[in-house]
């Protein structure tokens, strides 16, 4: 089974899938990965540390659509596939919906390239549930820039609140073309709430 967390910053996507893997260990005795993009393997881990320093930044969408890609090729290879063959449960902050949502509709990359890498890296392993944890813009910036203190916020937080309406629209319409695979999650309540409801659509979307 394999379970993606999206969103835009601030969202809580972390949070939520620490709780909802350990929820699931102990209600299904199955073997729980929990991984996250960019980054989830050695070499993945790499690409992230050189795309949140910015090193894609002067190429524009394109090249940092590929940076995303070649990290998550080698994320699928090395950890996703492995896991979900030994019929483990994989839980994922992130993952093609981001590329879709944050290169695509928020960075403007062309919607027929984004399909096009997204075939190649993904190919049959598409998630069997995507939760969308749904936040306005400015409560999701904020929650971001507290959690960061008084370091500097990284490239991508620094983005313009324009940048994430837009990256929220892209989310929105991602749930509304794909209803059976993805489920909205209303994440500006405490997070306790946020976790029941998880709950429940799991248990609703994925019986057993
Ligand atoms: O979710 P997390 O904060 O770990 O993501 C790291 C950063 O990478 C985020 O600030 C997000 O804006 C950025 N990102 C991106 N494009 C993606 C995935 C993540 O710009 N496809």
């Amino acid at each position: 089974v394999f379970i993606t967390f999206e969103g835009g910053e601030g969202a809580g996507k972390s949070t939520q899938v620490g709780r909802l893997a350990r929820y699931l260990r102990e209600r299904s005795g199955r073997e729980v990965v929990t991984t996250r993009e960019p980054g989830g393997s050695t070499r993945a881990e790499e690409i992230r540390e050189a795309l949140l320093a910015g090193i894609a930044k002067p190429y524009g969408a394109f090249a940092e659509a590929l940076l995303f890609t070649a990290a998550r090729i080698d994320h699928l290879d090395r950890l996703i596939r492995p896991a979900l063959r030994r019929g483990e449960i994989v839980l994922c902050d992130r993952f093609a919906d981001s590329t879709r949502a944050y290169q695509g509709a928020a960075g403007g990359l062309d919607a027929s390239i984004v399909r096009a890498l997204e075939r190649i890296a993904v190919g049959d392993t598409r998630p069997d549930l995507t939760l969308i944890l749904d936040l306005p813009p400015e409560a999701g910036l904020a929650r971001a820039r507290a959690r960061a203190d008084d370091a500097a916020p990284d490239r991508f937080e620094a983005e313009a609140l324009a940048f994430h309406a837009r990256l929220r629209a892209g989310f929105h319409a991602i749930a509304a073309s794909e209803p059976d695979r993805c489920i909205m999650i209303d994440a500006a309540r405490e997070a306790d709430a946020v976790e029941a409801e998880i709950r429940a659509a799991v248990a609703a979307r994925l019986p057993g």
